[in-house]
């Protein structure tokens, strides 16, 4: 195989982003590489795989990917709240099975995927313009040269910092999690648990992944809290904090670790032959750190534009801007709003998050789905702002801006 490697399109990172970027820009006729530095497609699991069965249908992700969820529970140091719902509008992905279906769509619409390939740097064109990657593949250099990059490397954003387009991330999140078979899993239930026991900012979770198979995690902000979440969860592990203590006997089946930022909406995400998409972009949900449906939906807009752009031999900034018009459009406000809820929650006494599940239990199941998904404006939310009795309500639903 040759060093050198010409493509219309280079995507960094085979994540749901980029997999899904290259789906769609394959889809549309250009030559596509997905490199990724792991030795296969989600090698590494980096997430607890939380999502809707509104995006699941959406992106037709099969039956056999994922645990349906229709009980939404919370739990704070002196308060439980349960939300019940009739069906499933949330689940737990298989990870690994969800990416990697992902991945062999991209790769059956003409992808190239080059797994085991580590990017380390860029190729610029003689003004100075993102024009391919270079990177190492056991201790070999390979260069890939292209007329766009997508940038969907998640937390590291390997091209735009090594295109000094961006530094570090300033604020994150850092997760850990056991995946575990467990004696008494509800699988109909997940539960998140709040308060400085549980994460001095942030919060934990149990997830179940099937009828013998739980997430148990952790997730802290940085640098909110120094408390390292791995430390944290084998503590709540050892003690069997909350509804850890139902779950009988649990023995470890893998263990997960994984950084999600933080910083909202912070980053332009197209260049001239460049986007950034999914966590490079810093596309996430704030209020429970969720992105994959964002990855796949802006990773998919992202294929679309870079393959019409390359199609039009037009690939500057201005062409490729409306990948990022339409996802602003989109999200910007939800997640804005959400930044404020989150950063309130982040303040919150272990008294105040009690009380703070006194205002869950308020909200019937759409509204309470729609609320921790950002999509605001579309239940009751708003209404509740202005009209309802409890003060704290009425704060609560006060930062949200409809949209
Ligand atoms: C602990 C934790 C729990 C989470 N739980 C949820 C949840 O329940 N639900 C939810 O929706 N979201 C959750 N998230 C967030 C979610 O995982 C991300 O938003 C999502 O994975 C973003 O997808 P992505 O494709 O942008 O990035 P990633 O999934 O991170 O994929 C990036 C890919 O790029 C590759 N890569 C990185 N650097 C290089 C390089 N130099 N060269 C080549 N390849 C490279 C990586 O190996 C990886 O495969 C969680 C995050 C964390 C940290």
């Amino acid at each position: 195989m040759s060093d050198i490697h010409d493509f219309d399109l280079v995507v960094v990172g085979g994540g749901p982003a980029g997999t899904s970027a290259a789906f769609e820009a394959a889809k549309s006729g250009v030559s596509v590489a997905i490199i990724e530095k792991e030795k296969t497609i989600a090698e590494t699991v980096r997430t607890s795989g939380v999502t809707w069965m509104q995006s699941i249908k959406e992106f037709k992700i099969p039956n056999d990917c994922y645990n349906p969820i229709k009980n939404y529970s919370f739990c704070s140091a002196n308060n439980t709240v349960t939300i019940k719902d009739k069906t499933p509008s949330a689940a737990v992905l298989d990870v690994r099975k969800t990416y990697r279906w992902l991945a062999h769509r991209a790769e059956e619409q003409g992808a190239v995927i080059f797994t085991n390939t580590a990017v380390n740097g860029v190729v610029k064109n003689s003004v100075g313009n993102i024009a391919g990657v270079t990177c190492v593949r056991d201790g070999k250099k390979i260069t890939f040269h292209s007329k766009v990059t997508i940038d969907a490397s998640g937390f590291s954003s390997i091209v735009c910092r090594a295109m000094n387009l961006a530094g570090q991330w300033s604020r994150f999140g850092a997760g850990a999690e056991f995946e575990m078979q467990a004696e008494n899993v509800d699988s109909d239930t997940w539960w998140l648990m709040v308060g400085q026991k549980y994460s001095p900012a942030g919060y934990a979770w149990v997830f179940p992944v099937s009828k013998n198979v739980v997430r148990i995690g952790v997730g802290i902000g940085k640098p909110d809290s120094a408390v390292d979440p791995t430390e944290r969860l084998k503590m709540l592990l050892k003690s069997g904090e909350g509804p850890i203590k139902n779950l009988g006997k649990t023995t470890p089946i893998e263990f997960h670790y994984g950084l999600i930022p933080n910083d909202g909406l912070s980053r332009k995400t197209v260049y001239n032959n460049l986007i950034l998409v999914g966590d490079s972009a810093g596309q996430a949900n704030p209020l429970v750190l969720e992105g994959i449906r964002y990855a796949i939906k802006y990773g998919r807009i992202a294929g679309n534009t870079a393959a019409e752009a390359i199609k039009n031999n037009s690939t500057d900034e201005k062409s490729l801007s409306s990948y990022e018009d339409t996802w602003k459009k989109d999200i910007q406000g939800k997640i804005n709003s959400a930044g404020k809820i989150q950063d309130r929650w982040l303040r919150l006494t272990d008294k105040q998050w009690d009380q703070e599940l006194d205002i869950i239990k308020e909200l019937k199941p759409e509204e309470f789905l729609d609320f921790i998904k950002a999509e605001f404006g579309l239940t009751n939310m708003v209404k509740m702002a202005t009209h309802h009795p409890m003060l704290a309500v009425r704060q609560l639903f006060g930062m949200i801006k409809p949209g």
